[in-house]
Parts: C-alpha cells; sequence; structure tokens
C-alpha cells in the first residue's frame, strides 16, 4: 500500500506543482494554501470554494491528519485545559489562559518530555516523541477556537511552555511559529509569541543565526550549577557558563531582552543568596524576570514559597534596578498550572 503524502507538508510551491502536473488552474493553489493555513480547515470537504473533483483529487493523492480534542476542562479562574489526540493515539495537552485584555494559548511542543526536570509533572512521563509542525499548529488553531468561543476574542498570545523542551524539537517549533506568523498563515505578531525553554546552548545560537523574531524565555529557576543540577539534570550537560555564552550571542545577534522564568521552591531557591545568584546572573544581558508560584506537583518533594518570601526576593531584585514580575498560577484546580501537565 503507497503511503500518501500529509497535504501539510507542501510547501505553497508543492501544491502549485501537483496542481500543474494535474491540470489544474493555478489561482486554485492559493485557495488551497488558505484553506490549510489561515483558515485551519480539517478535512478536504470543508474546501467549499473547490469543487467536488478537485477534492476528491486531493483526497486521492494525500492525507489530512489532524489532531482533535479529546477531553476539555474549566477551571473556576476560567483557563481552560484541553487534552488533545493526536493521529497515532497519543495525547498533549494546551491550555488557553484568558486575563485581562489577553487570551494566551499555552501549547506543548513534544508528547512526554526526556529531559525529567525534578519538579515537573510532564518530566515523570518519559518522552513519547517530536510532535509534527502541524500538530503544533493545530493545537493553537483549536485553542484560537476556544478562545473566540467563550472569550469572544482571538488569542493575543502564544506561550510554548506546555508539555516538552520545544528546543530539542527546533525545527517543527520554528515551522509552527512560521506559519502563525504568516500573512497568508495566521498572521500573529511574533511579539506575542514566546517560546521557552530550560537551554539549549546550541539551539539558542541557531535561533539567533536564524533570525527569530519571537520572543525567548529561559527557564532557570536556579542561578547556580549545584542548585540548577539538583532539579534540572540537562545542566549538567549544558552548565551555566556555555548558556550564558550562548545567551549573550543571542541578544548580540537580536537585539532582544530574554525572559528568565524563576519558580520559588521553598527553602530550596528562595533564599537571599539565591536572589543574589540570580542577580548576578541578569547582569549578562538584558531581561526581564518572571518570578512564578510554584504549583505542587505529587511526588516531586518542593512546596511553594511563602507570599512574604517571595515578595522579599522580588524587592531584592527590583534594588538591583531588574524588571521583575510576581506570577501568579491559573487553572492550578484542573492541573492546568506550569509544570502540572501531565494528561490529567
Ligand atoms: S520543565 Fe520543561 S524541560 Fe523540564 S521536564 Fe518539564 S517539560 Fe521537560
Amino acid at each position: 500500500m503507497v503511503t500518501k503524502k500529509d497535504i501539510r507538508s507542501l510547501s505553497l510551491l508543492g501544491i502549485e506543482t501537483f496542481f500543474k502536473v494535474n491540470g489544474q488552474k493555478n489561482f486554485r493553489v492559493q485557495q488551497v494554501y488558505d484553506w490549510l493555513w489561515k483558515k485551519s480547515c480539517r478535512s478536504f470537504n470543508e474546501m467549499s470554494n473547490l469543487s467536488k473533483e478537485i477534492r476528491s483529487l486531493l483526497d486521492q493523492h494525500f492525507s489530512f491528519p489532524v489532531i482533535t480534542i479529546d477531553t476539555e476542562q474549566k477551571s473556576a479562574d476560567g483557563t481552560i485545559k484541553s487534552s488533545f489526540l493526536l493521529d497515532d493515539g497519543l495525547r498533549v495537552e494546551g491550555v488557553l489562559i484568558p486575563s485581562e485584555g489577553r487570551t494566551t494559548a499555552c501549547i506543548s511542543s513534544q508528547a512526554g518530555c526526556p529531559l525529567a526536570c525534578t519538579f515537573c509533572a510532564t518530566g515523570k512521563l518519559g518522552f513519547r516523541r517530536n510532535l509534527l509542525f502541524a500538530e503544533i499548529f493545530d493545537q493553537i488553531a483549536l485553542i484560537q477556537e476556544q478562545s473566540v468561543k467563550f472569550y469572544g476574542k482571538p488569542l493575543s498570545n502564544i506561550v510554548y511552555m506546555g508539555m516538552g523542551e520545544p528546543l530539542l524539537n527546533y525545527e517543527n517549533v520554528r515551522a509552527s511559529v512560521e506559519k502563525v506568523i504568516d500573512p497568508g498563515g495566521m498572521g500573529m505578531s511574533p511579539q506575542r509569541i514566546t517560546v521557552s525553554s530550560v537551554g539549549i546552548p546550541e539551539k539558542i545560537k541557531k535561533m539567533a543565526d536564524d533570525k527569530a523574531r519571537y520572543h525567548f524565555a529561559l527557564s532557570l529557576h536556579a542561578a547556580r550549577d549545584d542548585k540548577r543540577g539538583q532539579i534540572i539534570p540537562v545542566n549538567q550537560k549544558y552548565p551555566l557558563k556555555d548558556l550564558i555564552k550562548a545567551l549573550k550571542y543571542y541578544h548580540k545577534v537580536t537585539g532582544k531582552r530574554i525572559t528568565i522564568e524563576y519558580i520559588l521552591f521553598r527553602d530550596f531557591n528562595d533564599g537571599l543568596a539565591d536572589a543574589s545568584d540570580l542577580a548576578v546572573f541578569c547582569k549578562n544581558f538584558p531581561v526581564k524576570i518572571n518570578l512564578i508560584e510554584y504549583n505542587q506537583v505529587e511526588n516531586a518533594g518542593f512546596l511553594p514559597s511563602e507570599a512574604h518570601t517571595m515578595k522579599v526576593f522580588q524587592d531584592f531584585l527590583e534594588q538591583k534596578n531588574l524588571v521583575v514580575n510576581l506570577r501568579r498560577s491559573r487553572g492550578k484546580d484542573i492541573a492546568a498550572a506550569c509544570g502540572q501537565l501531565a494528561g490529567k
């Protein structure tokens, strides 16, 4: 049996060649491309301005695998967590987070994750596979529909902070961003997209060389190698000095400020000595720091910091003239908060 090629693996030129070979008019090419990437359609049948014959021609030659929403849970604070079913039966999760003036999609880049950070529920699942760029795109398109349905507006922001390490699936992440920012696709501004990573130095340099226009956030969580290595095992392979070097290069090439994500764990990384280490790390390049409230994960062995400790930590950094935001967690009651995605 001949396996049909996924229609969404074709470029605009690929569709053009196919139509030319099959004697179809050239204006059909843009129509199909629009259905795929602008209208995020989910089957050939939906392509209503194409004749039945053309739809059937496409169906004979191409497959059109899409992901679907398996379950949808709504939090008391309006956050919606979706479990997405992939074509091969695996599941990943994505979250819609409404906040004042914004609706943000948090999406997954891998099924599971190989990096096994100790505080993270996804890390306990192990790694299954990288997502294809169309699977990443589908999550965004489906959460976009939820945003319009439940909150009456399209997505304002996208964060690649769900399941998986985006930079270990760099090419698919990059290709999905391209479709989202393409005026012939969703047409979203790259300024509204953030890719978050624990830091893979060669990929950070690659992002710079590729002139990435989206934002980059580093999940730092500890600014000393001995401490960071305890919670993020890959830090042993890529110590902070390598990350600093890569981030300096990234800043030099792109001119962009780096977001530093820092989850506060009680009595582990929330003391003033830790804040001081963080301040020293942040002097290497322009940054914005997001301090994040920890959401407890079963058997992880960490507790969230006390509110007053978080405030003291924040004040210390602000006294060092650093830009700091304190991020409260959203969707905790449905395990949709940062680090909690594990298919529950
Ligand atoms: S924190 Fe991110 S990189 Fe670490 S295990 Fe979880 S999903 Fe993977």
